[in-house]
């Protein structure tokens, strides 16, 4: 199988992260998406960190009619900080025969060569990223030759922008339905009313 694993925060879960995941799906033939909310150590939950336990809920949500996803609370149970090399690790210890995908957007593969162990990261796992916005094609296609590469690592770029949308637009107008309508699943927004979550 070809696997997508899809690692965020998802605080909450957009329209922008399915269809990302979608386009990965149809575009580079993927059989699987694994989506995998970070932890958030408990002090750090507040008004704009969502507790994990609600950000799985909402990936559960969100892929809920979908065919091919499943939700993994892999790094929930892990604790600590998330580090995209041991998940990984443990992903390909359960995953020994299949081909790992790794999916993130431009503004994360532009920093990929900081990430702890990017070496491992590499060794098990392909890279596709997509733009964010129209102009960010270019610059991806430059840092992958230029940094990227020379690391080993392999990566697919797709040339378009899925949805342009952010956690962060949605946490900002969460009392302004009309303005996100479009940009939530209806299910994960009315799971956010129902938990008062990211109001102010
Ligand atoms: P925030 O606004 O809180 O920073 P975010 O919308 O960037 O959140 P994350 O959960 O931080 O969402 O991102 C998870 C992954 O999804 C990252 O790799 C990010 O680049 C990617 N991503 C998020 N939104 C989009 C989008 N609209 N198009 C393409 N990729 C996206």
């Amino acid at each position: 199988m070809r696997i997508g694993i899809f690692g965020g925060t998802f605080n909450p879960i957009h329209k922008g992260h399915i269809l990302l995941t979608e386009y990965c799906k149809s575009s580079v033939n993927l059989d699987k998406i694994i989506l995998i909310p970070t932890y958030t150590p408990p002090h750090k939950v507040s008004k704009e960190l969502a507790d994990e336990k609600h950000r799985l809920n909402m990936c559960c949500l969100a892929c809920k009619f979908l065919d091919d996803y499943a939700v993994s609370d892999i790094e929930i149970q892990r604790k600590g900080k998330s580090y995209t090399c041991d998940t990984l690790t443990s992903l390909r210890e359960l995953y020994p025969q299949d081909e790992l995908f790794l999916i993130m957007g431009a503004d994360m593969f532009l920093t990929l060569d900081k990430w702890r162990s990017p070496e491992i990261i590499f060794d098990k796992a392909k890279i596709i990223t997509i733009p964010r916005d129209k102009s960010d094609y270019n610059d991806l296609c430059e840092f992958y030759r230029k940094t990227l590469k020379p690391m080993k690592a392999e990566a697919v770029i797709l040339k378009n922008p899925v949805l342009s949308v952010s956690s962060t637009y949605i946490r900002e107008n969460i009392d302004e339905f009309e303005q996100i309508e479009s940009l939530i699943d209806k299910n994960v927004y009315d799971y956010i009313v129902k938990n008062n979550l990211y109001r102010k």
